[in-house]
């Protein structure tokens, strides 16, 4: 095949963003974790949080954890391309990791919430391409049951996480896919899969 062919597709090496959202507990991480085993050339958007670590993460791979004094410090110099306050945590990502990882010809998978990615749509990334991807639980009753299960959070901190779902459900059509996380492998294959069409779709 020559050259000129491969260079019509949006293509691996040219350095897509895929911004995967949803409500807390839909299985964002566990979904992203999988589709990045299976797919070369994708890089994890590792966001700066000021909440407290949890046992199993870790510092730099998960998340770059700071203090809050440290977290507004990098408000202020502009080192986020989008910001949020989540339940009393400030969450960032990071404009140099994505720059940086763009430029060398990597895509970039995010994890983000609703809002996050809603003030993304507005910001002009250099012209990169952004997909989005909205990933969903079942119902929320699954998802209750999942932030249950993970026993990470107080029965308060649940409720409130599962308040902020139901508004975050509202901004469905904001996005370009749904992927509902009812089967694991089902939501795995189904986001490998818009990676791999946006990646050899004509640009
Ligand atoms: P958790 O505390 O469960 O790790 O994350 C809470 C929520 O914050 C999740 O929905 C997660 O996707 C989101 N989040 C993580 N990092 C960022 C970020 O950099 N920006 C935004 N807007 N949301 C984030």
């Amino acid at each position: 095949m020559s050259n000129s062919l491969v260079e019509k597709r949006t293509g691996i090496g040219s350095g897509l963003a895929f911004v995967v959202t949803g409500p807390s507990g839909a299985g964002k991480n566990s979904v992203i974790d999988l589709v990045m085993a299976q797919l070369p050339q994708l890089v994890y958007s590792v966001s700066y949080t000021s909440r407290s670590k949890r046992p199993p993460e870790i510092d730099g791979e998960d998340y770059v954890f700071v203090s809050e004094d440290e977290f507004v410090r990098r408000i202020e110099a502009g080192d986020f391309l989008e910001h949020v306050t989540y339940l009393d945590d400030h969450y960032g990502t990071s404009r140099s990791q994505i720059k940086d990882s763009i430029a060398q010809g990597f895509d970039v998978i995010l994890n983000i919430e609703v809002e996050g990615a809603k003030t993304l749509q507005q910001i002009d990334l250099g012209g990169t391409k952004v997909i989005y991807v909205f990933l969903a639980p079942s119902s929320m009753k699954e998802l209750e049951a999942r932030l249950r299960n993970r026993n990470t959070e107080d029965k308060s901190k649940i409720q409130r996480r599962l308040r902020v779902a139901k508004q975050e459900m509202k901004a469905l059509p904001c996005f370009d896919y749904l992927v509902i996380n009812d089967d694991l492998e089902t939501a795995v294959r189904e986001l490998a899969s818009i990676i791999v069409a946006e990646r050899v779709r004509l640009s």
